[in-house]
């Protein structure tokens, strides 16, 4: 059975099995994906795996906004031929980090006299894109797109959305680091299995892949 909005506090050996403490109570389990971001993985195998947990603790995350923007097509100082443009880590642009031109990618999206961006803003290192309240941070980002794609109007509609600690950050040895993390949690509690954006790819395909394998694993 799935249980929804049922987070687990706590897990805990009984016996031969498993013990999830959640807000339904203690669910017994064999095998336990553990499919949660690494600061609570840690969390939860801090006791059974430390070693492990210490690590994944350590692992960094970083923040973005993505903000859905309605433009006028009439503004645009560029014809939306592409799926959109990323800014490199190096470039000057002081907010704007992507922009998908999602009109021009998704056929229910178009119309034509409205074209809709989704602008990304924050990266790893440099917060002052997510310390700015939502109009002041639609601002800075409409002076970028005045830069990148010459736009010269407001935009019609805008919506923010914040993801705190979403993105993973891997360095190099990722690969390796993740490979001793299963292994020693393998050796540690065995049963307990890790996927997700933390460990091998944080694209949706990665993380699919992944659950699938740990599936395979388990059946
Ligand atoms: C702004 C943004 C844009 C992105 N765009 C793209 C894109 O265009 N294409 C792409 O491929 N990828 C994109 N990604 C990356 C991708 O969306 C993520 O890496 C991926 O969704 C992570 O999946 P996950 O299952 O590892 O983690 P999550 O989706 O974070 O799932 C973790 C789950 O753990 C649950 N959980 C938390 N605490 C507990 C608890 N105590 N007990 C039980 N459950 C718990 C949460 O409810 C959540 O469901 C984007 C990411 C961001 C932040």
């Amino acid at each position: 059975s799935v249980h929804l909005s049922c987070p687990v506090s706590a897990i805990t050996r009984d016996g031969s099995t498993w013990s999830l403490a959640t807000s339904l109570g203690a669910i017994a389990a064999d095998e336990i994906v553990l499919a949660t971001p690494a600061r609570l993985t840690a969390r939860l195998l801090e006791s059974l795996a430390p070693e492990q947990a210490a690590e994944l603790a350590n692992l960094d995350y970083a923040s973005a906004a993505m903000v859905t923007l309605a433009v006028s097509k009439n503004s645009l100082g560029v014809p939306l031929d592409a799926s959109g443009f990323l800014v490199a880590q190096t470039d000057p642009l002081p907010t704007l980090t992507a922009c998908s031109w999602a009109s021009a990618k998704w056929a229910h999206l178009d119309d034509p006299e409205v074209a809709i961006l989704r602008v990304s803003a924050g990266k790893h290192g440099d917060t002052h894109a997510l310390e700015l309240d939502d109009p002041s941070l639609v601002q800075a980002l409409v002076l970028d797109l005045a830069t990148t794609m010459g736009i010269d109007a407001p935009p019609l509609e805008w919506r923010v959305t914040r993801w705190i600690d979403a993105l993973p950050q891997y360095r190099p040895g990722h690969p390796a680091r993740v490979a001793a993390w299963r292994e020693g949690v393998n050796a540690e509690a065995p049963g307990i299995h890790l996927a997700g954006a933390a460990y091998d790819g944080l694209g949706l395909p990665a993380c699919i892949r992944q659950g699938r394998q740990a599936a395979a694993a388990i059946a």
